[in-house]
């Protein structure tokens, strides 16, 4: 079986958050299952592609409503990813240095009727055109609607829905950027009176899956104003919880570390990375470190920060090391806030966040909002006990250490007493007896990809039945 993730990221080609993650691993899993997948993204101008080498294996031209432009498919060739991965190489529009800007609709449409163009070209054509959020949610509607695509109509096609509070809006005064199409059909595209890319997506596909099963459920509830839509698609919708890709994230291989280590030498290892990082940020290593890593935006309960800190540095008995970027008004507060066991690191670094996963005692997300979460099961993979509210992923992956078989640390709701309290109950956890035990057990849970790549595989399956 032939399998073609389209997507906007992909790791280490680029990456801004766990949609990358993603496509960057399922692939590789299902080629293990025995099916073919590849990946085709966008061409943009970063380290990776000024570094690595590419094959130019077809050329063409896309028209965007007047406008023509050249594009070409480049395939990597010099860097072993476990699947093939093609780029669409649209000079004027998508190499650029940056992954998404608000130019964002004329650059992923070309994207996507670039790559069915290309796809139009196969002699053997996908078994299944796997889809990846709103950025390339216009494929299944122009694969059943585009007149030019009539050829892919029979092909299945599934949505993945990474998060969707993005949904990859435009007026309809941009309708004729989408080739031509049966305009009966325009409700296919349309949801409360703009065109909507990821509704048209849920409409379109032949199947949407969510990366947890809470997630979904929860979208059925609230969901950016899809919520109707999910509730009245829901008979092909289904929750598939994302795994983590252990060849990149494992601290007995990770490159990125100090020092590697395992279950058997888990507290030296992880004593390396927390001097490293006690060092560095001005910490001090006799108290337990609390780390948060990723973006700085209200899902992630960001804008909370700065007086959650505030009032968990009260009795001086903890560290935090935040790492991220986002909202510029969280950051601003964030450097303004005393650095008294304290420090931040604003920006991207993703050898720093491998670093902290292993170096902290806790890994702190009071995520409002959480599709599936791939921090949590990196920190438990580095022995870090997550802290999180019980939300999408991280309901899914993490038992309160009350709990019966529990091993992290459980609020509900996301307010500043609530985190702080959970702050509280991790620190006291910290000098217990069981604390040290609790690692080399969060460490043997397997979240690796075999389980959830199989179920991918046989949704294929049932789609082609
Ligand atoms: P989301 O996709 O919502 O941002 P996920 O938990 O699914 O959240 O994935 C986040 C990924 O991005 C993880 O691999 C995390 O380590 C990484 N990440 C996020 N922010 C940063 C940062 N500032 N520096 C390095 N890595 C980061």
């Amino acid at each position: 079986m032939n399998i073609l993730h389209i997507s906007a990221e992909c790791y280490p080609i680029a990456k801004v958050g766990g949609l990358a993650d993603v496509v960057g691993a399922l692939p590789k899993y299902q080629k293990e299952l025995g099916t073919k997948s590849s990946v085709v993204m966008p061409f943009y101008n970063n380290k990776f592609t000024q570094e690595n080498s590419f094959e130019k294996i077809h050329e063409g031209y896309i028209a965007l409503g007047h406008k023509y432009y050249n594009f070409k498919v480049l395939k990597l060739t010099d860097h072993p990813l476990g699947f093939d991965l093609f780029c669409i190489d649209i000079p004027d529009l998508i190499y650029k240095n940056y992954v998404y800007s608000n130019d964002d609709t004329e650059r992923f449409l070309a994207f996507q009727i670039a790559t069915l163009d290309w796809v139009l070209t196969f002699k053997e054509k996908p078994d299944i055109i796997h889809t990846h959020d709103h950025h390339t949610g216009l494929i299944p509607f122009m694969m059943l609607q585009s007149f030019k695509y009539e050829t892919l109509k029979a092909i299945p096609t599934v949505l993945t829905i990474h998060n969707a509070q993005y949904q990859g809006w435009f007026t309809h005064e941009k309708v004729h950027l989408i080739p031509p199409f049966n305009f009966d059909k325009v409700g296919l595209i349309d949801w409360s009176g703009a065109i909507n890319s990821l509704a048209s997506a849920i409409k379109c596909a032949w199947n949407v899956t969510t990366v947890s099963p809470s997630y979904m459920e929860e979208l059925k509830l609230k969901a950016n104003g899809l919520e109707d839509l999910l509730n009245h698609e829901s008979p092909k919708c289904i929750g598939i919880l994302n795994g983590i890709d252990c060849n990149v994230w494992s601290p007995e291989t990770d490159e990125k570390l100090i020092k590697n280590y395992t279950t058997s030498s888990v507290i030296s290892g992880k004593h390396v990375h927390k001097k490293w990082l006690c060092e560095e940020f001005h910490l001090d290593i006799k108290k337990p470190l609390f780390v948060f890593i990723g973006r700085l935006v209200g899902e992630k309960g960001a804008d909370l920060f700065p007086e959650i800190f505030e009032q968990a540095l009260i009795g001086n008995n903890i560290s935090i090391l935040l790492l991220g970027s986002g909202h510029k008004e969280t950051e601003e507060k964030l450097t303004k806030l005393p650095r008294k066991n304290f420090n931040t690191f604003i920006g991207y670094d993703e050898k720093l966040a491998h670093i902290m996963y292993a170096g902290a005692d806790f890994l702190l997300m009071p995520s409002r909002v959480e599709p599936c979460g791939l921090n949590q099961m990196y920190s438990l993979r580095y022995g870090t006990v997550p802290v999180v509210n019980a939300i999408g992923g991280l309901k899914d992956t993490i038992i309160d250490i009350e709990q019966e078989g529990g091993f992290g640390i459980v609020h509900s709701g996301v307010t500043v007493e609530k985190v702080t309290t959970a702050i509280a109950k991790a620190t006291a956890y910290y000098s217990k007896k069981g604390f040290l035990k609790n690692l080399k057990k969060i460490m043997e849970i397997d979240h690796s990809w075999n389980n959830s790549a199989k179920e991918y595989v046989h949704l294929y399956k049932s789609l082609k039945n």
